[in-house]
């Protein structure tokens, strides 16, 4: 079984990321991982970017932990991936299918309400992927479910307590939704054993979405 990680976080471009993105690349290839998606907080989140700087900066700052951890596992054979996770008060969902290109020419996408940008990625050939959507902290409004506007849920989260893991798959379940998991690793000692595991190795993006979709992987 080869094993893949769709949620974790660098310490370039995530405000709460404890790990340099060449350093996720080290870990994750000595734990045997075939490919990861290295997913950090979007702009409108807890980045590190300066919201104030032009957007071409804070763009840069987003995919810096992704690309010196791409820059390191393409030097020692672990694939690493592109994904980013917003939101709007607390409620938290990951984007994945689109890249740097993209982001550049959508400034408006760190703008909009939580309702508009899930249209408006999702329209631009983006996925959706509620992260942790029974999660509850100080920060989070309130429990917040967008059936209609995600196309996964995440029912795995390995930060998360059992029970809201446990309500996340039943949502997923009662709308026919497709199922992932993600570590959802700030810091070395989150980076798991275990989190996705396939039986051919993942090969990009696209490839790891279609399988989403298809159910076709085994989730911790
Ligand atoms: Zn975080
Ligand atoms: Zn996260």
């Amino acid at each position: 079984m080869y094993l893949f990680d769709a949620h974790v976080h660098t310490a370039e471009s995530s405000r709460c990321g404890r790990m340099p993105g060449a350093e996720v690349a080290e870990i994750y290839a000595k734990k045997g991982y075939s490919g990861i998606i290295i997913t950090d907080h979007f702009i409108n989140c807890n980045t590190r970017a300066d919201r104030n700087a032009p957007w071409e900066e804070q763009v840069a700052v987003l995919m810096a932990g992704y690309k010196a951890a791409k820059a390191r596992g393409d030097e020692i054979g672990l694939k690493v991936f592109f994904g980013f996770e917003g939101g709007s008060e607390g409620n938290d969902f990951l984007t994945y299918g689109l890249g740097e290109e993209w982001l550049l020419k959508h400034p408006e996408s760190a703008q909009v309400p939580l309702k508009e940008y899930l249209a408006l990625v999702r329209s631009e050939g983006g996925f959706v992927v509620h992260a942790h959507p029974y999660r509850r902290a100080h920060y989070i409004k309130c429990i917040r479910l967008l059936p209609d506007e995600v196309d996964a849920v995440e029912i795995t989260n390995l930060c998360r307590p059992e029970l809201d893991n446990r309500l996340a798959k039943i949502y997923a379940e009662a709308y026919g939704l497709p199922a992932t998991a993600g570590s959802d690793a700030h810091s070395f000692e989150a980076v798991k054993d275990f989190v996705i595991g396939t039986d051919t190795p993942i090969e990009s993006v696209a490839d790891y979405i279609e399988r989403v979709k298809q159910g076709r992987l085994t989730l911790a």
